[in-house]
């Protein structure tokens, strides 16, 4: 397949020295370039159009699963070759809860690894100019430091309920840096604390907490009911950071950043489960009574990005969590029926 391609990317040199994270780009974006959005029907990849067209980028690269399958090497070939884009953001991956990533190790290892080898290789190949790879919070370990560093990645055992995922992350990680050393790719890797906002995924079988309790929220409400059971303690920290603001500082590091070293986002601040099921109880409107299930698992008890590094380039999020969770709730309103349960057609 490699006598396919001619082009290569960019061969300039990485200078990244220890300390030294902020570099000049060589990179300028221009607004006719043709960039590729991998997932962009998903939250993140979805959030990330909204932002590049808000922008005037005129020239965006887009396919639905059904026309282009990212884990079919050959399929992902010939389009790069068909299309020949010159950025990629690859917000396409198998993503899901505590539950999904316990009962499919196998599907959340192996498909992400497809999705990002393909992908993140044929981008090479092709001469892409610069890549955005999502990684995620959960590739640090179980115990990492909190706020956690960049520096912990690798430092000891990851949490093991999700630890296929996130192996496939750091592969993930790695292979953009090995790209950026051995052929000097321009290959960056973020890694976003806990996301939620429009799009988000409301299936209770493979949700994550927030978008999850929002919807039994709404149903408790709707139904009348007078009680609404939360998994846990309600103990454990989260830190939650709306998509918008994680697209438009995607954007700010595609022309800014210019780094393979791994670069946290978040907002620097976290709740505990039990701050943000009351928050989402007052947003959604149910008066009925918050009953903890703690014979359910709580998980790691805090999870806190330290984002020094992002914040040392002036960058801070702008919606603060109350009113990011009242526009994801105006959102998830306006995508069912009104005052029934999510159609079918949510549940991804
Ligand atoms: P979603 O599940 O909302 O979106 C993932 C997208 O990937 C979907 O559009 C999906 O397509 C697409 N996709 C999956 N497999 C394939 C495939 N084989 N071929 C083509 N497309 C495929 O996930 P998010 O937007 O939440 O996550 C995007 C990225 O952000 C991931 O890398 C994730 O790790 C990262 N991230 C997410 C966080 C979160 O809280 N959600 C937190 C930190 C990082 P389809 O619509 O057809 O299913």
């Amino acid at each position: 397949m490699d006598a396919l391609f001619s082009a290569r990317a960019n061969t300039r040199s990485v200078s990244c020295l220890s300390g030294d994270f902020w570099l000049e780009t060589t990179v300028q974006l221009k607004k006719s370039d043709r960039i590729f959005v991998a997932g962009h029907r998903g939250m993140v990849g979805s959030a990330i159009v909204r932002r590049l067209e808000a922008e005037g980028f005129s020239n965006l690269l887009t396919r639905d699963r059904s026309r282009l399958d990212l884990s079919d090497e050959s399929a992902v070939a010939n389009f790069f070759q068909e299309t020949r884009p010159e950025i990629v953001i690859m917000a396409a991956a198998k993503v899901g809860g505590i539950k999904a990533n316990n009962d499919y190790p196998v599907e959340f290892l192996l498909d992400n690894l497809r999705i990002q080898n393909n992908v993140i290789r044929v981008a090479y190949q092709t001469g892409v100019r610069k890549l955005l790879f999502l990684g995620s919070s959960c590739i640090y370990p179980k115990l990492a430091t909190q706020p956690t560093p960049e520096s912990a990645l690798l430092t000891g055992p990851l949490e093991p309920t999700n630890e296929p995922y996130a192996i496939a992350k750091i592969a993930g990680i790695k292979l953009c840096q090995a790209y950026a050393r051995e052929y000097g790719a321009n290959f960056l890797s973020v890694m976003p604390t806990n996301l939620y906002g429009p799009n988000d995924n409301f299936d209770l079988e493979t949700s994550h907490v927030l978008p999850a309790l929002l919807r039994k929220a709404h149903e408790a409400k709707t139904l009348n009911e007078k009680q609404l059971v939360v998994w846990g303690t309600g103990e454990p920290r989260r830190e939650f950071l709306h998509v918008d603001d994680l697209a438009a500082v995607c954007l700010l590091l595609l022309e800014k950043y210019d780094s393979p070293e791994i670069i946290n986002i978040g907002c620097g601040e976290d709740v505990t489960i039990r701050e943000l099921a009351e928050l989402i109880r007052d947003v959604v409107g149910f008066d009925g009574e918050l009953v903890w299930d703690r014979t359910k698992p709580d998980g790691t008890p805090r999870k806190l990005l330290d984002v020094t590094k992002i914040r040392a380039l002036g960058w801070q999020p702008t919606i603060s969590l109350k009113n990011g969770i009242a526009q994801t709730y105006e959102w998830f309103r306006a995508n069912s029926l009104p005052g029934k349960m999510l159609p079918k057609a949510l549940e991804r």
